[in-house]
């Protein structure tokens, strides 16, 4: 400012996506001494009103159709922070997802690395000085000192402390004396430092594997030959990787990885958190990171601190890792160039972000591998609807491994109708007899048994007999579930606790046998405690997991024998393998069935088949006992078979006559707002603006408004407006102009969600 630009000579200017939710990028000039340093991607302070904001500048240009700009007021980092592809993709987030530029701006770049503040480590380090001649005179303990720095030559000085059991100030007498310097060095914080990591050698594939890997290999080949990645070849581009568990899709992943590393292209490996375990990230960091490419393989997920990701995601930057392996956001990883991009387990709904912007991490590795030139492999023993349906039109191709590695059998899987369970006995019982007499047998063996059942707490809900009242939460439409241990009733959508009743509250009634109604986990595992006294019994829930070791401890104690009985939600249903566990039981399969959601079906037969493959991956066969009271809907007849295949083939029509996804595509609008009566009378005013929307666009169909399936979450109303497409980025398009028009008042908020996972 008051900088005005000398005649004859163009200043520079750049546009910037600010840090603060404006909803545009606005114009700085750059002075002349920092036009060297900005580019496109380079993170940037910046006037801001009478404030300084960070942002991101997402073009260099000649001039700009504002007037009276203001000037950047200085460059953050050496190296600009956003890639050019990834910039792209930002374009791509903003339109396809309906979001402002600052929002997808944000999903790019890790806090750690956004935060100016958060630098590289610097440890002080001892180094120990060339001496000529007489050594100085020394007391005993510094002699001691001295023997184990000349030892080491150098090494950090926490760490020195420690070995000679002295102190800092010792170690500064040292320095007076000439023998050693002590100074700051930066170091890196490797999460994984203390792993002791043997090294693997590449498996020799079978069959399947190899004509799998072949593909793959040479669909690389084929995309890096090309000069224009964009002008892709149809067909070519993304594989769909149907293995069930244990036949060998990792193995795969590996090899197909070596190949992207020798054409000096990267790779990155997106894996759901839950998968994230120490396991997973050793078995690539086994085969890529020896010797002096230590720093190969990255790792990106929140378990890290804030440091450990500043530093991974720079390690990534700088080009010295080559692989990353992370949850959703490494999907943003700069890689380049990147080669290939492996989704694994690609149908798991923790990929989409459910806040904006609301991007599908699966979904983006497609784009990126199409932007970029990048083979894409999708992998699954479930794979969603979406991808399947992919395959069989013809834009991704099909690789499958149908037989597990080690030939064991896929388990005997048994579905109990506890309809007649329960009419042969008096009320419900938790385990049906076959159940219990198979964990008996188990426990006889010193087998070990793994129970699911996908609702945590005592109870579902505390009902009154007497006069039918029902604990509901103050802020949503739903029941309180009851937590025994901790003596409170609480709302699993928004948190809310209040200590249980001991007798029925309602008004006039008071009646002393309140009742808790249906079966979270807590009760099954007293239940086991109760019939199987002697075994021992450990439950595994959100509830029980308070510290982030605990996960690892419980998983820990499972596979070294210390647990007989594993209980738990749809946390222990993922990718774990214990050679021991030999029966599987799902408590109850009908409580993901009931969801009032179109992938109800697809949902449940996903998690049966994941539970079942839990069982008999070791010597000994397995066997599997799904409870049920609709035990002959598909989604458990199909998933009792294995039969993928023919699941899809009846719920492909289902979705077919009602135009839901995958043969449309479906945004989903929600307002929200304290007053029903707002939200709906808006709602109504929407839903029309969609009409007239719709019947430009064509092929476009508009449902609702209708009360969401969860009416009341944390005090808000919520009505939505569903839009099913067959053209979704012109539907996008049309939103994004059309919503901004649209005035929303300021009691009620609207949210855009693309290619929605849950519509409750
Ligand atoms: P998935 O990823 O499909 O679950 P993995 O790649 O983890 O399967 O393979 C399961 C097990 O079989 C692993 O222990 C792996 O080392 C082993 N394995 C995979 N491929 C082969 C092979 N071709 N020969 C021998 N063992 C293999
Ligand atoms: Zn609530």
């Amino acid at each position: 400012m008051g900088v005005k630009p000398k005649l004859g000579c163009r200043r520079v200017v750049v546009r910037v996506t600010l840090d603060v939710a404006v909803r545009r990028e606005f114009d700085y000039l750059v002075p002349l001494e920092l036009e060297s340093s900005v580019h496109e991607g380079t993170r940037v302070k910046v006037p801001f009103g009478p404030r300084e904001v960070m942002g991101v500048v997402t073009a260099v240009l000649d001039e700009s159709p504002h007037g009276n700009l203001r000037e950047i007021i200085k460059t953050v980092g050496g190296q600009a922070l956003v890639t050019p592809p990834i910039l792209r993709l930002v374009r791509w987030i903003a339109d396809y997802y309906c979001c402002a530029p600052e929002i997808a701006m944000k999903a790019v770049l890790p806090d750690a690395v956004r935060k100016e503040e958060e630098g590289w480590r610097e440890r002080l380090f001892v180094r120990a000085l060339p001496q000529h001649g007489e050594l100085p005179k020394l007391t005993k303990r510094q002699e001691d000192l001295w023997t184990i720095v000349e030892e080491w030559r150098e090494l950090p000085m926490q760490e020195l402390v420690r070995l000679a059991g002295t102190t800092s100030v010792t170690i500064r007498k040292l320095e007076d004396k000439g023998l050693v310097s002590i100074g700051p060095q930066i170091t890196e914080r490797d999460p994984y430092a203390k792993e002791h990591i043997l090294p693997t050698q590449p498996l020799d594939l079978n069959g399947e594997q190899v004509t799998a890997l072949k593909a793959i290999v040479e669909s690389i080949d084929r995309l890096s030959k090309r000069e224009d990645a964009l002008a892709k070849p149809e067909g070519d581009n993304v594989f769909l990787l149907h293995g069930v568990t244990g036949s060998g899709k990792t193995e795969v992943y590996l090899q197909a990885i070596a190949h992207a590393l020798g054409h000096g292209k990267g790779a990155i490996v997106l894996v759901p958190e839950i998968s994230l375990t120490p396991q997973t990230v050793e078995r690539f960091k086994a085969r890529f990171s020896q010797g002096h490419q230590q720093t190969l393989v990255a790792v990106l997920h929140s378990h890290l601190s804030a440091g450990e990701r500043h530093d991974e995601w720079h390690k990534i930057r700088q080009g010295r890792a080559r692989i990353v392996i992370g949850a959703r956001s490494a999907v943003f990883a700069p890689v380049e160039p990147l080669g290939l991009v492996i989704v694994d387990e690609e149908h798991e709904h923790s990929y989409k972000q459910e806040e904006a912007p609301r991007y599908n991490a699966r979904d983006l590795a497609v784009v990126r591998g199409k932007q970029e030139g990048a083979a894409v492999v999708l992998g699954s023993a479930t794979p969603c609807m979406e991808s399947y349906h992919n395959v069989q039109r013809k834009k991704y191709g099909l690789l499958s491994l149908t037989e597990r590695v080690d030939n064991i059998q896929m388990p005997l899987v048994r579905v109990i109708d506890m309809r007649s369970a329960a009419r042969s006995e008096k009320g419900i019982n938790i385990f049906s007899p076959q159940l219990r007499e198979a964990i008996l047998q188990r426990l006889e063996k010193n087998e070990q048994v793994m129970l699911f059942l996908n609702r945590r707490g005592w109870s579902s809900s505390l009902q009154c007999p007497e006069c039918g009242f029902v604990a509901e939460c103050p802020n949503c439409s739903v029941s309180l579930t009851y937590h025994r241990a901790a003596q409170q009733l609480m709302c699993h959508i928004c948190g809310h606790v209040e200590s249980a009743p001991k007798k029925c509250p309602e008004a006039g009634c008071g009646h002393a046998a309140i009742r808790f109604a249906g079966l979270g986990t807590e009760k099954v595992e007293a239940a086991l405690e109760k019939g199987f006294p002697s075994a021992r019994v450990k439950r595994m829930d959100s509830d029980t997991l308070k510290r982030k070791e605990d996960y690892r401890r419980i998983l820990g104690d499972f596979r070294t024998g210390k647990i007989d009985i594993l209980v738990g939600t749809q946390m222990i249903a993922k990718g774990l393998h214990f050679p021991n566990v030999t029966l599987v039981g799902i408590i109850h399969a009908d409580l993901s069935l009931h969801i009032p959601d179109f992938r109800a079906g697809e949902r449940t037969f996903q998690l049966l088949t994941q539970v079942a493959g839990r069982a008999g991956r070791g010597d000994v066969e397995g066997e599997v006992y799904v409870q049920s009271f609709t035990p002959f809907h598909p989604a458990i007849q199909y998933a009792r078979r294995h039969d993928y295949a023919g699941f899809f083939e009846q719920e492909i029509e289902f979705r077919r006559e009602l135009r839901y996804p995958p043969i449309s595509r479906v945004a989903l609008l929600t307002l929200r707002g304290r007053s029903e009566d707002r939200v709906k009378f808006f709602a109504d005013h929407l839903r029309k603006e969609m009409d007239e929307l719709a019947k430009e666009l064509g092929g476009t169909v508009v449902a609702g408004p209708a009360p969401a399936p969860l009416l009341r979450v944390e005090s808000l109303y919520r009505y939505q407006v569903m839009i099913r497409t067959g053209n979704m980025a012109a539907l996008s398009r049309r939103l994004s102009a059309g919503t901004k028009a649209l005035k929303t008042p300021d009691d009620i908020r609207l949210v855009i969600d693309i290619d929605p996972m849950t519509v409750s």
